[in-house]
């Protein structure tokens, strides 16, 4: 059932899904009116992240519906609260996966929001006023301006959009490294996904050596050519592993599905460590003695921080870093879900939301979602 806060008093056009099917079908909801705090974003592009699969088929069982998904925003502000000097009409703008934090605990002081025990997400969170959080799958978005940030002039906004989520989730670790700021390093990326691809160009850009270490021998010419990388060990070659045995300084694991660490670990040099921001269903499998044996660390990462995510837009922007992206429309959202739980796009999917109709649904529907 849809919410009925008051102040909830915009009319928006939207995509969502219903039910733990996952179809995604036009939606007509309500919005805040813009708060003293807040921006208002016509949306122009949203891209379409794997966590939007899970939550819209509910596969960890947390999801209200109807959910709209949707966390990698670009769009045009035309709207800011009176408390808002930082952003103006007209201005370029991006939202990742941060709708609310609680603005007073340790982290969000240090703006490492993103580890904040109250943290909400822009879609199938909670807000402040007590309303569940609608992602970018929609026309329009109302959000709070500590959690909004700039888009340089010279990223286009389709293909800037994943580096809201997809990007900022590499880059965070890269940084909490200082591998923003110390090039040279051997650095490994695994898995050529939405997420390795930029992690790829983000280490190429700070002056890496970068390794792509991949299950796939036919993204080899890819990875080399068109990403820059500068090796490519298969890992399910014997030899290859072998022979990349402690020649990384760092590991940023990029796998969602479910695989043993243990050989990846030995591709750290001594007192290497491994970042795991892939996220499988299914426990990894962590041998003892790869780390004992070469004192090694494996740590997690979630997205980043508003000014990790801020420094992330500017460095972007300095190396013209976007993601390589298939444009949709909101009508095709569902082939490609389908297609992204297959991992059969280049990198991310982005809806052009822009240049779509407002969504359009039935009398009947309208009534029972106002
Ligand atoms: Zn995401
Ligand atoms: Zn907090």
């Amino acid at each position: 059932m849809a919410q009925t806060t008051p102040n909830h008093t915009q009319t928006v056009s939207g995509w969502a899904a219903h039910d733990s099917s996952g179809e995604i079908t036009p939606f007509i909801f309500k919005r805040r009116e813009n708060g003293i705090n807040d921006v208002t974003i016509k949306i122009l592009y949203c891209g379409i992240c794997h966590t939007d699969l899970h939550q819209a088929r509910n596969d960890w069982g947390i999801t209200m519906y109807p959910v709209v998904p949707g966390h990698e925003i670009t769009g045009v502000v035309t709207k800011v609260g009176s408390n808002v000097k930082t952003f103006s009409v007209g201005d370029r703008v991006g939202v990742g996966c941060l709708a609310a934090t609680c603005l007073e605990c340790d982290f969000c002081k240090e703006s490492q929001e993103n580890y904040c025990e109250d943290l909400q997400f822009t879609y199938n969170g909670i807000f402040w006023d007590g309303s569940i959080t609608y992602g970018g799958y929609s026309k329009m978005l109302v959000a709070d301006h500590r959690y909004v940030v700039r888009i340089p002039e010279n990223l286009p906004m389709d293909a800037a959009a994943p580096l809201l989520c997809a990007g900022v989730t590499v880059f965070s670790p890269l940084r909490d490294h200082d591998l923003h700021k110390t090039p040279g390093k051997k650095i490994g990326v695994v898995g050529l996904g939405g997420l390795g691809h930029v992690a790829v160009k983000f280490g190429k850009a700070f002056g890496h050596h970068v390794t792509v270490i991949s299950t796939s021998p036919s993204k080899e010419k890819e990875a080399k050519d068109h990403l820059g990388a500068d090796d490519f060990i298969v890992s399910t070659d014997d030899q290859q592993m072998q022979k990349g045995k402690r020649s990384l300084d760092f590991i940023l694991n990029t796998v969602s599905a479910k695989h043993c660490l243990g050989p990846l670990l030995e591709l750290l040099k001594v007192n290497g460590t491994m970042v795991v921001v892939g996220a499988p269903d299914q426990p990894f499998t962590l041998p003892s003695f790869p780390m004992i044996f070469g004192k090694r660390a494996v740590k997690g990462s979630v997205i980043g921080g508003m000014d990790e995510t801020r420094e992330m837009m500017e460095l972007c922007g300095k190396h013209n870093i976007t993601c390589d992206i298939e444009l949709t429309s909101p009508d095709k959202i569902n082939q490609a879900l389908d297609r992204v739980a297959k991992n059969d796009v280049r990198y991310r999917f982005v809806i052009d939301i822009a240049n779509a109709p407002a969504a359009t649904v039935d009398d009947d529907q309208i009534c029972s979602n106002l």
